[in-house]
């Protein structure tokens, strides 16, 4: 019987994965195999929090593999050596993968197929994490998408593919070929910790395919209807959380679609209706960074706005660890990062609010805070932060240019009665809400509460930004 690869990087599920389905259809003999990649693994912009999630998701991906009777495999290693070396090792026909969109992920594949093909070794790839690809969805000039609002309406006009069946059984390796996978460096699943990672703190969701699909199912039972509303409140349970699992594709995105078309077919209000368009909105600004990536991979390392490279950044290296720490004196702030270095997730709110205070108030490289954020996200993705932390420093795919938020009154707005702030700042439990949203806390509470002075001013800093903006952007070198 043949035997054929599958090679998992960021589909950790066995249901709806198209090219695991393609791989299926030509053999049962479809042997799974992840490969920890040391580039990765000792990169700068790597999150304990992620790889604890990751390596939980292997786990239970294994125990998928073995319900259905199939193989999986572990290595550790260049995958450019790996791939080749296990699959001619193994004899396979075929190695299958899923397309990425990450510049690091396409070099590396294209080296990975190159090196399988010379072997005589067919490489079949499709892609996965996107309802459409980017090569599907273009403007009439046929370019790729720079604004979000007309890739939206292109995007929603499309019909969206269903999910793909799951393979229903799967064929072992041999005791033989297992044995050779040995003998080729195949490895026991490593703990995050013999990776070199340790996170004690909880998970906002649980490793693996049965927790991210009963995590959709309440999101959609409970608050789909409402998230048009509730999304923007810190304190409430309003969102999803997915965005760890469709990071790492432990739900398969037609599932989620699926799911979200089942609850609009359900709705009996225009208000529930508007609610789950809302959320759907967000699953294509997911598919518009995605996109942006693939199209632009030089966003990864600068602006898109080409001024912007040579913004001069203020780059306080003071403020920059107040900030990370969580003690730069604004609440909202503050509780945002604390929340972020303790759960390893931050709501989406709050990742608007840090981010513009970090770029806009403290004149702070938009890079610095993005590879923090890497550094500590569960969720952390490199086209989605990026374009994140580009929206917020004005230096993006944004038509708005000069968006700048003030954490006082986006508190008063979104967090009113100082719950998130006092969830995450419990030593300032017992001020009164008014001054915890507005920050107006005299210097001797903030003695008495452990808690410090603000390290800025909100007004003072937006008129300097802006008078840097101006001198900068009327400058030769800074057009664009
Ligand atoms: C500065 C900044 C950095 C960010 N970094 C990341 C990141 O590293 N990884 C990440 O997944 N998201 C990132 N986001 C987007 C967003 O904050 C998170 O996707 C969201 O908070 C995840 O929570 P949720 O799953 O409950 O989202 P929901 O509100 O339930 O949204 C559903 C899904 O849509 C996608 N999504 C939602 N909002 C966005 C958005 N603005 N951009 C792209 N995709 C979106 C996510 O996959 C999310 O899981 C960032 C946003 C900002 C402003």
């Amino acid at each position: 019987m043949s035997l054929r690869l599958f090679w998992h990087r960021r589909d950790l599920r066995l249901s709806d994965s198209v090219g695991l389905a393609a791989a299926y259809a030509q053999t049962p003999k479809v042997v799974g195999i992840f490969c920890f990649d040391p580039a990765i693994l000792s990169a700068p912009n790597i999150a304990a929090v992620r790889v604890t999630y990751l390596v939980g998701c292997l786990q239970a991906l294994r125990e998928s593999y073995q319900r259905l009777g199939g193989s999986f495999l572990i290595f550790h290693g260049d995958p450019r050596q790996v791939l080749p070396q296990v699959a001619s090792g193994l004899g396979a026909v075929a190695v299958h993968w899923h397309e990425d969109v990450e510049p690091y992920g396409r070099d590396r594949d294209r080296a990975v197929a190159a090196a399988l093909k010379e072997k005589g070794i067919a490489v079949e790839t499709a892609w996965d994490q996107l309802l459409h690809p980017p090569d599907t969805l273009q403007t009439k000039q046929g370019q790729p998408y720079t604004v979000y609002s007309p890739f939206w309406r292109n995007w929603s006009s499309l019909a969206k593919p269903a999910p793909v069946p799951t393979p229903s059984h799967l064929e072992p390796l041999t005791e033989t070929e297992q044995a050779t996978a040995t003998a080729l460096g195949a490895i026991p699943l490593p703990t995050a910790k013999d990776l070199g990672f340790h996170w004690s703190g909880e998970l906002i969701l649980a490793p693996g395919e049965a927790a991210a699909q009963a995590q959709l199912e309440t999101f959609i039972d409970q608050h789909i209807q409402d998230y048009g509303e509730q999304r923007n409140y810190p304190a409430q349970p309003g969102t999803s959380l997915l965005s760890p699992a469709l990071k790492f594709g432990v739900i398969g995105i037609r599932r989620v679609w699926a799911a979200s078309q089942a609850a609009m077919a359900a709705a009996r209000s225009e208000e529930a209706q508007t609610s789950i368009r809302t959320w759907q909105q967000e699953l294509a600004w997911r598919e518009f960074y995605q996109h942006a990536l693939y199209w632009f991979p030089h966003l990864a390392e600068r602006p898109h706005r080409e001024g912007f490279a040579t913004f001069p950044w203020l780059n306080n290296t003071e403020h920059f660890a107040a900030w990370c720490e969580g003690r730069t004196g604004y609440p909202i702030v503050d509780a945002a990062m604390r929340q972020l270095n303790e759960t390893g997730w931050m709501h989406n709110r709050c990742r608007m609010i840090v981010a513009s205070f970090l770029t806009k108030d403290l004149m702070i490289n938009p890079q610095w805070g993005e590879q923090y954020f890497m550094q500590k996200l569960m969720d952390g993705d490199l086209a989605a932060n990026n374009g994140g932390w580009q929206w917020s420093a004005s230096s993006g795919m944004d038509p708005k240019p000069l968006r700048i938020f003030n954490p006082a009154s986006q508190a008063q707005k979104f967090d009113p009665e100082a719950e998130y702030i006092r969830r995450w700042l419990p030593e300032l439990q017992s001020l009164d809400t008014a001054d915890l949203v507005t920050g107006n806390i005299s210097p001797l509470e903030r003695h008495r509460c452990g808690y410090p002075l603000p390290i800025v001013d909100h007004r003072q800093q937006q008129r300097q930004f802006k008078q840097l903006y101006q001198a900068h952007f009327r400058s030769p070198i800074a057009q664009g």
